[in-house]
């Protein structure tokens, strides 16, 4: 079976992220969503939260599964038997970051690769810091982010500013 792992913040999951995940969803039998515990970030949705909206949001692509991981990457993507990372790419400025990680991760695990997908032109501007700013300041974020979880979004970033 092929498992594929895509990590990240998400916080929160947006349009952009969905792309990602439904598009690489084809290339394996399993795709991983895993919310990455960081602990120099102070989130505005906990784990568990970020979780359940993620789990709402890829709820009709049957081969996603949700879950939680902090820790090293490589050895989180080994105890689920792949050596897939799946990782989006916007514009340059994700390049610098995204290459030097990649090239860290396989110096310590040469069997791991880590796939870039390009974004959908339509989603190149979302960010996950980006929903937070438009929403704090009274912005529509409807279409850029699962409708079912635009109020939950909206209430939160009001109830935090
Ligand atoms: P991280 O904190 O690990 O960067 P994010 O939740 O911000 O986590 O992003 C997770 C992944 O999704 C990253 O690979 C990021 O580049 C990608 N991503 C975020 N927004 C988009 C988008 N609009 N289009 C394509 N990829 C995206």
């Amino acid at each position: 079976m092929r498992i594929g792992v895509c990590p990240g913040s998400f916080d929160p999951v947006t349009n952009g992220h969905l792309d990602i995940f439904s598009r690489a969803s084809k290339m394996f039998d399993l795709l991983i969503v895993a919310v990455f515990h960081n602990p120099n970030k102070t989130p505005l949705f906990t784990m568990q939260e970020r979780v359940e909206m993620l789990n709402q949001a890829t709820k009709d692509i049957p081969n996603i599964k949700v879950d939680s991981f902090s820790g090293l990457l490589n050895d989180y993507v080994r105890r689920q038997n792949s050596t897939f990372i799946v990782r989006g790419l916007r514009a340059l400025s994700d390049f610098e970051y995204e290459f030097q990680r990649a090239l860290l991760i396989k110096k310590i695990d040469p069997a791991m690769e880590t796939i870039f997908m390009m974004t959908s032109s339509e989603y190149s501007f979302i960010s996950s810091s980006g929903i937070k700013e438009l929403a704090k300041f009274g912005g529509t974020i409807s279409g850029l982010v699962p409708e079912c979880l635009e109020e939950k979004i909206i209430k939160r970033i009001r109830e935090k500013s």
